[in-house]
């Protein structure tokens, strides 16, 4: 602990779990806190009696003049920009202002900590890298921007032997000297495009993780895909790549090691060690780039490789991400909820060789469905489409393949369970985000899981 915090004065800004996972953490060590956060009372309801409960001064609405600039520290929680006008004076004003993972850092700096950033994919990664230490790197903290929020590990430092974290970009923002043992990258697509000014800057925002790092430390990328690799230039120690081209594109840094998918798996070309990828959970080139990637934290952060290759078989999967639900007279049902964009959908209909059934549409986001129809070509049976953006759908694909309109799930689900055979897949990768009839994909996912069950 370089920053003793019993009796200081600190401000959490923002209450969603992490806030008050760090404001527990702070009264934990004893700090006298303030906790801020723009919606009111009622709206915050239980969240608004926890943080009295645990001793702590609410203030709701705008923030006061002056308040930050009284504190000795501002925690932020990751939903809360940096850039708002207050935290900038806060910093001018000398007050450190650090994200939630910085705080619970502060804590947790004796344990090895393996981090894990990317646009896609880190929530799978995190969950599988820490199945692999689960099973041969001790007791285990998984959590972050996934789960539990980090500062729950720093509840009981001495309960962990490792911690492997999710990094989102806005997190890594807020670190000041966060130092992973080892720390991944895998992807950069444009995203958050109202948070960043651009892509370059989101990059910047993610090479973070590499920036307290020592040379001791290892960094793991993404070796297809130019923009990761040149962040990699930013890391202290060896760099570690995967690819699943087998060709790390031109003008890389040296790398330490790669990692390289092949029929059935994937081989580490610095030690010769070779990985089955047979599970379900896993199955798609993206996540052949996920169990490298994890595979190479857990390797290098000192898990043996039977207990990898263990890890790698038994990864129960996350729930709504190619979730296979039920095999039924010979189809398999799969839930792939958390595909809300056409960009998913593309890594989902690469997973599968042909004979898909698509359940598709909801709350559409503006961009063309063309690439969907170019990558299932081949493969989609037909499309049943569902809410909004079912006409949209229905234009992309007329003369391409049979779309059949279902309105609802419940429809779609009849309307499959008729047109499949044994040997296809009926998929639900709806490309759209699921507001117009659900709160949210993983209740779509469940809807379609209950469905389902009841064939
Ligand atoms: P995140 O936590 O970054 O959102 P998830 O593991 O939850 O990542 O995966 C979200 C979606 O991103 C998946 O449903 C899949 O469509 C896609 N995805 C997963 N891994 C990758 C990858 N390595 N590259 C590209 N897309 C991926």
């Amino acid at each position: 602990m370089t920053f003793a915090l019993s009796g200081q004065k600190v401000l959490v800004y923002g209450l969603a779990k992490s806030g008050v996972a760090a404001l527990r953490l702070l009264r934990q060590q004893g700090a006298q806190v303030t906790a801020l956060d723009a919606r009111g009372e009622d709206a915050l309801g239980d969240v608004a009696r926890e943080v009295k409960s645990l001793g702590a001064t609410l203030v709701t609405g705008a923030c006061p003049p002056g308040l930050l600039e009284s504190r000795a520290l501002v925690v932020v929680s990751p939903g809360v920009p940096l850039a708002l006008p207050e935290l900038v004076a806060a910093r001018a004003a000398g007050v450190p202002v650090w994200g939630e993972v910085e705080l619970a850092w502060r804590s947790l700096e004796a344990v090895p900590l393996f981090g894990i950033t990317g646009t896609n994919g880190k929530s799978t990664t995190t969950a599988l890298t820490g199945e692999l230490f689960a099973r041969g790197g001790g007791r285990t903290f998984v959590g972050g921007n996934l789960g539990r929020p980090f500062s729950e590990a720093a509840l009981t430092p001495g309960d962990w032997d490792a911690l492997v974290v999710e990094l989102s970009s806005f997190q890594l923002e807020g670190i000041a000297s966060l130092r992973p043992r080892g720390a991944a990258i895998l992807n950069l697509t444009p995203d958050h495009i109202d948070r960043y000014a651009s892509h370059a800057e989101y990059g910047e925002a993610k090479a973070r993780i590499f920036h307290h790092q020592s040379p001791e430390d290892f960094a793991v990328v993404n070796a297809d895909d130019a923009h990761v690799l040149g962040l990699a230039r930013q890391a202290r120690g060896p760099v570690y790549g995967f690819s699943v081209t087998g060709r790390p594109v031109a003008d890389a840094p040296r790398l330490a090691g790669l990692a390289v998918a092949e029929e059935g798996g994937f081989r580490l070309d610095f030690n010769g060690e070779r990985y089955r990828l047979a599970n379900r959970a896993l199955r798609g080139a993206h996540n052949a780039q996920n169990a490298m990637a994890a595979t190479l934290l857990a390797r290098l952060g000192g898990v043996p490789a039977k207990a990898v290759q263990a890890g790698l078989d038994g990864y129960p999967g996350l729930p709504h991400r190619l979730e296979s639900v039920r095999v039924l007279e010979g189809v398999e049902w799969v839930n792939d909820s958390k595909a809300t964009n056409v960009d998913s959908v593309l890594v989902a209909l690469r997973a599968f060789p042909g004979d898909v059934w698509l359940i598709a549409g909801g709350k559409g986001k503006g961009a063309p469905y063309a690439p969907m129809v170019e990558a299932g070509r081949g493969k989609v049976k037909g499309v049943l489409t569902i809410g909004q953006d079912a006409p949209l759908l229905a234009q992309a694909y007329a003369g391409q393949a049979a779309v059949h309109a279902c309105g609802t799930l419940a429809g779609a689900v009849t309307k499959a369970r008729e047109l499949a055979k044994a040997g296809d897949t009926v998929l639900l990768s709806p490309a759209c985000a699921s507001y117009d009839q659900f709160k949210n994909f993983e209740d779509r996912g469940d809807s379609f899981k209950r469905l389902v069950g009841a064939l």
